[in-house]
C-alpha cells in the first residue's frame, strides 16, 4: 500500500512541476506594471529593479577609524568642533579592503594618523558567499524623509528601517560589563519626556515608504521610564503592530501586575537579556540569582500573553559555549519561546577602549555563531540553513501585492545589508519537541526565486 502512495506522491510532484513551468512561462507574458500603494509615493519594485551595494571580495569599502571617532566625539562634546561636521564632512572615515587570507575574510584598513587595523569578518568563505548570493536587493528609495534622515554619510537611503529603537532612559537597575549604552555610568540622567516620545513616534510615521516596523523601547532599562506603558499604548494607537521592550526582566519578574498592564497596553514582545543557562552563566553581570530572575520574568510575561525573545550578547571565549544550551532551552519551551536572538558583541559604549588583543580574542562573527550552533546542537548547515534577514523582503513584496494599493501600511521589510543579521527558521513539534531547520526539507532559495517571479508578473487577485 505504501508503495502505491509513494508512486501517487511522485506523480503529483511531477504534475505540479510541469504545471508550474507552464504557468510561469505564461505569467511572464506582458507583466502588469507595479502600482503605487497608498503608503508610498513611489511604485513597488520589481525584483530586477532593486539596487544592491557592491558585494564580493576582494573589494574596497567605506569604513571608520576606531581611534579617530572617539577623538572627534570628544572634541564635539568639548565644544571644540561643531556637530555639523558629522553632517557635512566625512570625519573619521577611511577606506578599508575586504580580503581573503588563510580561509578567512578580513577587513584591513590604514588610518594616516593611527596606523593599521585588521579584524575578522568571517571564518567561513562559503557561508559569506551564500549570504551575499541570497540578498534580494534594497527596498524602495526613502522619501518624504528629508528632515528626519539627515545624518551625513549615515543617512538612510532605502526603505525606512525595520526597527525604531527609542531609548526611553539611560537609567538602569543593573551595572553590566558589557553595556553598549554605558548605562548608569555616564554621570547624568538622560530621560525622554512624554512630548519627545510622542514626537518621535509621530515623526517616524511620516517617512515613506510607510512600512510597518518594530518599535523597540530600550534604554538603560525602559521599564524604569515613567512613560513606558503610555509609550507602548500610543505606538499601538497610531498603527504600529509590533511593539517590543528590550529589558533585563527584573521589573517583569518582580510584578505580574506590570506584565498584565504591559500586555493590555499592547506590548507584543519582550527582548529579554539572557546570557546563558544557570546563575553561573549570568554571574558576570554581578547579580547572584539572575537566571532565576529571568525564569520568573518569562513565566510572568507568558502568563500575561506577552511573547518572550531571549537575547544573548555573545562574546567569544566568555559565553559562546552557551549558544547550544540556550537553543536547547528554547526547544524545551516551545510554547513560551518563539524566537531566540543572538547578538555578537559590538565593542562600543563601555567597551570602546579595549585593547587590540582583547578585541581579536573576543570578536564573534555571524560565521562563528553558525559554526558554534552546528557544533553544539547539530542544527544548521552554515551555508544552507542561514539566510540574511533581508531575504524575507521577497515575501513582504508578495504580501504588499496581495494587500493592494489601498492598504494603509506596507509590510515590514528589512532591506539591510546581507551581513547585518541572519536567521534560521526551525520547525518544532510543540508536543514531541522534535525539531529541524525548515531549509533541511525546503529549498528556500528556489522558493524565493519563484515568489519573486510571481511578484514581477503582478497579476491581480
Ligand atoms: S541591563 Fe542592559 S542597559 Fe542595564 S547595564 Fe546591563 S546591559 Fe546596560
Amino acid at each position: 500500500m505504501s508503495k502505491v502512495i509513494k508512486c501517487a506522491e511522485k506523480a503529483v510532484v511531477y504534475a505540479a512541476k510541469g504545471a508550474w513551468v507552464i504557468y510561469e512561462r505564461l505569467n511572464r507574458i506582458s507583466p502588469n506594471p507595479s502600482f503605487t500603494p497608498k503608503w508610498s509615493d513611489k511604485p513597488l519594485l520589481k525584483s530586477y529593479q532593486k539596487e544592491k551595494p557592491p558585494l564580493g571580495w576582494p573589494r574596497t569599502t567605506d569604513s571608520l577609524c576606531p581611534k579617530c571617532i572617539p577623538e572627534i566625539r570628544k572634541q564635539i562634546l568639548d565644544g571644540k568642533l561643531p556637530h555639523e561636521v558629522l553632517l557635512n564632512d566625512k570625519v573619521g572615515e577611511i577606506k578599508a579592503q575586504i580580503i581573503e587570507r588563510n580561509g578567512e575574510i578580513l577587513m584591513v584598513k590604514d588610518c594616516p594618523r593611527h596606523g593599521h587595523f585588521e579584524d575578522v569578518m568571517s571564518i567561513d568563505t562559503a557561508f559569506f558567499k551564500h549570504l551575499e548570493e541570497s540578498f534580494p536587493g534594497r527596498d524602495i528609495r526613502a522619501h518624504n524623509d528629508e528632515k528626519l534622515h539627515h545624518h551625513g554619510t549615515s543617512t538612510v537611503t532605502h526603505g525606512r528601517g525595520s526597527v525604531l529603537t527609542i531609548d526611553l532612559t539611560n537609567r538602569c537597575n543593573m551595572m553590566c560589563d558589557p553595556c553598549f549604552m554605558d548605562a548608569n555610568q555616564v554621570g547624568f540622567v538622560h530621560e525622554l519626556t512624554w512630548e519627545e516620545i510622542k514626537t518621535m513616534l509621530d515623526n517616524a510615521i511620516t517617512v515613506k515608504p510607510k512600512r510597518q516596523m518594530s518599535v523597540q523601547f530600550s534604554g538603560g532599562e525602559p521599564t524604569l521610564s515613567p512613560y513606558f506603558l503610555d509609550a507602548v499604548a500610543y505606538s499601538r494607537k497610531v498603527g504600529y503592530n509590533s511593539v517590543q521592550a528590550a529589558s533585563n526582566g527584573i521589573e517583569f519578574a518582580k510584578s505580574k501586575e506590570l506584565c498584565r498592564a504591559a500586555a493590555e497596553a499592547g506590548l507584543r514582545y519582550v527582548y529579554l537579556q539572557f546570557d546563558g543557562i544557570g546563575n553561573a552563566a549570568n554571574s558576570h553581570r554581578k547579580v547572584g540569582n539572575l537566571f532565576d530572575v529571568k525564569l520568573q520574568a518569562i513565566n510572568n510575561l507568558h502568563e500575561a500573553g506577552v511573547e518572550i525573545v531571549p537575547v544573548t550578547t555573545i562574546i567569544n571565549g566568555i559565553n559562546n559555549e552557551q549558544v547550544g544550551r540556550i537553543i536547547q532551552f528554547g526547544l524545551n519551551n516551545p510554547k513560551k519561546i518563539s524566537f531566540l536572538s543572538f547578538q555578537p558583541v559590538s565593542f562600543t559604549g563601555r567597551d570602546e577602549d579595549i585593547t587590540d588583543e582583547r578585541r581579536l580574542a573576543q570578536r564573534y562573527t555571524l560565521s562563528h555563531m553558525a559554526h558554534d550552533i552546528k557544533k553544539q546542537t547539530g542544527f544548521g548547515e552554515p551555508a544552507r540553513d542561514w539566510f540574511p534577514l533581508s531575504f524575507m523582503s521577497t515575501f513582504s513584496d508578495w504580501a504588499d501585492l496581495i494587500h493592494g494599493p489601498t492598504a494603509e501600511w506596507g509590510q515590514l521589510s528589512c532591506g539591510c545589508h546581507p551581513k547585518c543579521g541572519i536567521g534560521m527558521a526551525m520547525m518544532i513539534d510543540k508536543e514531541t519537541k522534535e525539531a529541524a531547520p525548515v531549509t533541511a526539507f525546503l529549498n528556500m532559495n528556489k522558493v524565493a526565486k519563484d515568489v519573486a517571479r510571481v511578484n514581477d508578473a503582478a497579476r491581480s487577485k
